[in-house]
């Protein structure tokens, strides 16, 4: 039987995806993420479906189009509340995108109110008085002041979504959050009489997302970060859960991609190959003098596959970048190094990888496009904001991947995430 289709998620970039769907499967959701907007239709296998956009920074009104064509396909599928998620530091101009895209949601649904919040307590993000404070500082004393897309030098969510917005954007105080779903609701319906369409909520413990959750029962469209997510499945009875998690066995060899040059992926590349990990470090100015880097390494990949997971990195310490960055330029350097790095992984799964940890998130997103991967079925947390998730390849064959996004995992995570995968098959 059919299964409906529950939530509905449209998310404005993949790995906000990726951390979206984490946190719905740990509430006991069983989530399946797709890569775009599906061609074929929803076939009944998960309680909510994350549709991964890339609309953050394009123009609104691409972000809109993409965003309603998502609407419409969760619609079909019979979704019963739409969620609009964003980044958790709000990352906005005044031109959008997060406003254009809720009021177009707004329209297309008919619904006359709906929510903005992007508290997530558990990763530092917290609402207090229409304030977001990212650690213990205001959003416009945080690095986001000098994002060079969308540089957030304004903490007050009232002002930032105001502007973006036609209809009224109001507040929804931490005082009424914290008095649980019923004084939250008779807020809500004071703030209609109002004339307000938007709220932006207060939040700054799990405990005030679980009971805006609660208050948020039949709303058809919430807008988020990812964190309001714990407090939705509790609505459709459903408690967190380890048969969400569960993904079919994993099967095949190891490999590790690294394109990643974060602090936190540069220690995770020493780590592995200081516990004596086989490594293959991709020198991009080779690649760049046109030298076939991408079939030295997969030979070198395949003499070894068979006896222990393999490494293959660009990951470089700033300075290293930086100097391959001014020979080459940061954009052209990026490109060529996703493109060998997503090349190198088709060639590991023709070989026989299926189990593959991907470092970087624009690395991810070339491995993902290089593999033909249509969707993810999201599996356990490997640590925060990273689950294992199971790929259906277009030849058929199943690949278990984890798309790690710079920052993320302790320094073990490579050898950890694939030893997470062995235990859960043995
Ligand atoms: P993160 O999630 O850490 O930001 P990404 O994969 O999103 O990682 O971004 C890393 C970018 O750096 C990619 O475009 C990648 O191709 C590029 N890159 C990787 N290694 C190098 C290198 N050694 N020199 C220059 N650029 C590199």
């Amino acid at each position: 039987m059919t299964r409906p289709l529950l939530l509905g998620c449209i998310a404005d970039d993949f790995t906000g995806a990726t951390d979206l769907a984490n946190n719905l499967v740990r509430a006991g959701m069983r989530v399946v993420q797709t890569i775009g907007v599906p061609a074929a239709p929803f076939d009944g296998g998960a309680d909510a479906v994350v549709v991964a956009l890339k609309s953050r920074t394009i123009p609104a009104e691409a972000a809109v189009a993409q965003s309603l064509a998502a609407l419409q396909w969760l619609q079909a599928a019979g979704a019963e509340q739409i969620y609009f998620k964003y980044c958790s530091t709000f990352d906005s101009t005044p031109a959008g995108n997060i406003g254009p895209v809720t009021e177009a949601l707004m329209d297309a649904l008919g619904c006359d109110f709906t929510i903005a919040t992007p508290a997530f307590p558990d990763n530092g993000r917290t609402v207090f008085k229409g304030h977001l404070f990212v650690g213990d500082a205001l959003l416009s004393d945080s690095g986001m002041r000098h994002h060079p897309l969308t540089p957030m030098t304004d903490a007050n969510l009232l002002r930032v979504m105001q502007a973006q917005c036609k209809r009224r954007v109001g507040l929804l105080d931490f005082a009424t959050v914290a008095r649980g779903p019923a004084a939250i609701r008779a807020r809500i319906a004071a703030l209609k009489a109002e004339g307000v369409g938007i709220a932006i909520v207060d939040a700054v413990t799990n405990a005030d997302l679980m009971q805006l959750g609660l208050a948020l029962d039949g709303m058809a469209l919430v807008t988020a970060g990812s964190g309001v997510a714990i407090g939705l499945p509790q609505n459709w009875g459903i408690a967190p859960a380890a048969e969400a998690a569960a993904l079919p066995p994993a099967q095949g060899l190891a490999a590790i991609v690294s394109g990643s040059c974060s602090t936190a992926t540069n220690g995770q590349v020493t780590h592995f190959i200081r516990h004596g990990g086989a490594a293959f470090t991709l020198d991009p100015l080779r690649l760049a003098a046109g030298q076939d880097v991408v079939a030295e390494a997969l030979a070198w990949a395949e003499a070894r596959l068979g006896q222990a997971p393999v490494l293959i990195y660009s990951t470089a310490a700033p300075d290293a970048v930086g100097a391959t960055q001014a020979a080459l330029g940061t954009a052209q350097a990026g490109e060529l190094v996703e493109q060998a790095l997503a090349a190198i992984a088709r060639g590991l799964v023709a070989r026989g990888v299926g189990k593959l940890v991907v470092a970087g998130g624009e690395t991810s997103g070339a491995v993902v496009q290089a593999l033909g991967i249509d969707s993810l079925r999201i599996g356990g947390q490997i640590d925060p904001g990273v689950p294992w998730c199971a790929a259906t390849l277009p030849g058929g064959g199943r690949l278990h991947i984890t798309l790690k996004s710079g920052n993320f995992g302790t320094p073990d995570f490579f050898a950890k995430s694939l030893a997470l995968l062995d235990a859960v098959a043995a």
